[in-house]
């Protein structure tokens, strides 16, 4: 029985390498994207209905995350668009929010369900470095570092094809495991960090996304010198780096990326700094 589920497991493995369409990298991926939007979808809402969400009508906070979001999404569409791979955008319908916490984090799941928290905007400081950190947590869900993990994650454990299924009918195995590869919830279990692999396409994403959204993308040097000094400074460090750690090199690979970076940005004539 056991040698069967392995086989099948080992079969599934291969059938379910596939190829990243913007990273060009084979990565394992067992669900299809359409399940994890789905999901993704139930539980933005849910996070949303348990969470104080700041209205964008009366606060300048919230306004400019949804300005970002939507020069990012606009810059992203038309970027895969132009690439031929609009089809990879299928089924995204973003939706960006800020929510009221101390918490110094920001999400996006598959289909562009984006969550900023208030805890940020202290560290971010300005609307270039906020979209950095925003085109870096865009650039984990388009990479599907998410499903990959969870590919990873049940290749170990329950075996994919338990967990296909599990996915398919929401069950709440499934949604724990998707709140800890997104790095959501960190009441339930665990969440997984995401790696260096994962976090070095994230930020060399992230920085072309804040470009072509009219962001200077050589904001997130300084971003991320707030972000080690709070981690350094303080008993408790920032949520955003328990799911995305940072290391010594960080700056030293964000600089070595940054001309590349730079041939993709257009000022904008407002908030592009
Ligand atoms: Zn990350």
């Amino acid at each position: 029985m056991k040698i069967v589920a392995v086989l099948v497991s080992f079969s599934l493995l291969i059938s379910s390498c596939s190829q990243n369409a913007i990273t060009g990298r084979k990565q394992l991926s067992f669900f299809k994207e359409s399940d994890i939007q789905d999901m993704a979808a139930t539980q933005y809402k849910q996070f949303l209905t348990e969470s104080k969400v700041v209205a964008s009508a009366t606060s300048k906070d919230a306004e400019m995350v949804r300005r970002v979001g939507q020069r990012l999404s606009a810059a992203i569409t038309k970027f895969y668009t132009d690439k031929g791979l609009a089809k990879e955008l299928e089924g995204y319908q973003w939706e960006y929010n800020l929510v009221d916490s101390k918490e110094v984090n920001a999400w996006c799941m598959p289909g562009g369900k984006i969550v900023v928290y208030t805890g940020l905007l202290p560290i971010s400081q300005n609307e270039a470095a906020l979209a950095v950190v925003m085109g870096h947590e865009v650039a984990h869900a388009l990479a599907k570092h998410g499903n990959e993990r969870m590919s990873q994650a049940t290749a170990q454990q329950l075996g994919g094809v338990a967990l296909e299924v599990a996915v398919a009918n929401k069950s709440p195995e499934a949604r724990n495991i998707f709140m800890g590869a997104y790095g959501i919830g960190t009441t339930v279990g665990g969440t997984l960090p995401f790696s260096r692999k994962h976090e070095l396409e994230a930020d060399k994403l992230g920085l072309i996304y804040a470009a072509l959204a009219g962001y200077n993308p050589q904001e997130a040097i300084p971003l991320w010198e707030r972000m080690e000094k709070a981690a350094s400074g303080s008993q408790k460090p920032p949520e955003l780096l328990s799911t995305h750690p940072t290391e010594a090199t960080r700056i030293e690979k964000l600089k070595a990326m940054m001309p590349e970076a730079l041939k993709y940005y257009k000022p904008m004539n407002q908030g592009g700094k």
